[in-house]
């Protein structure tokens, strides 16, 4: 059956490219959050660390962060940024990392508009100036993160940083505004990216 191997092939291309996009662009992602955590360590408002072995890793706290980020990636109805969204929501905690060097610095940069806007950016340049759902998950990843992180009791982050780098905290019932802004900004650029697409004649990529 000559048909279906092809097809079978043709899956097995697709989902390799999807792995290599993800892989990738999450290793410019979290590149970014460690960057945005460098910076921190000279703004005046650092403090020092405490070290994050003290909390250890909570598999709920990852499983749910994953979990928010493909809600916000559902809403592209694409797989490559529905899985996208999912990995980029886990991800941003790389800022954390900085806190194993003993140092003084500014606890979750990467929890801030300024990091979602710059890796926005950033990918796009890297991985294509008109995709806009990259840079829209790469943004909206950042909001289903602090969303996640809010529900659960930790809802404060220096959310302007480095511009202003004030802790800011928001209640728990607030991570549904992040969440809902940030699907409502991932289905708006999924209908952009359509109507870009289908007036070029173009397929886009899901
Ligand atoms: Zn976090």
């Amino acid at each position: 059956m000559p048909n279906i191997s092809r097809s079978y092939k043709l899956q097995i291309t697709k989902n390799t490219d999807h792995l290599k996009f993800i892989t990738k662009t999450s290793l410019v992602y979290g590149g970014i959050s460690i960057a945005f955590s460098v910076i921190g360590l000279i703004l005046p408002d650092r403090q020092f660390f405490e070290s994050p072995i003290i909390n250890g890793i909570n598999m709920p706290h990852v499983f749910g962060h994953i979990i928010w980020g493909l809600m916000i990636g559902a809403a592209s109805l694409s797989f490559r940024y529905f899985l996208l969204g999912g990995v980029f929501a886990i991800i941003i905690d790389w800022d954390h990392l900085i806190q194993f060097f003993n140092v003084e610095g500014l606890v979750r940069m990467g929890h801030s508009i300024p990091f979602g806007a710059v890796s926005a950016i950033v990918l796009m340049m890297l991985f294509g100036r008109k995709n806009y759902l990259l840079g829209t998950i790469a943004f909206a990843a950042m909001l289903a993160h602090i969303s996640f992180d809010t529900l659960s009791g930790g809802g404060n982050f220096p959310l302007f940083a480095p511009f202003y780098d004030q802790i800011i905290t928001f209640p728990d019932s607030f991570w549904f505004i992040f969440q809902l802004v940030g699907i409502t900004i991932v289905i708006s650029a999924m209908i952009l990216s359509k109507s870009i697409h289908k007036e070029k004649g173009t397929e886009i990529i899901t």
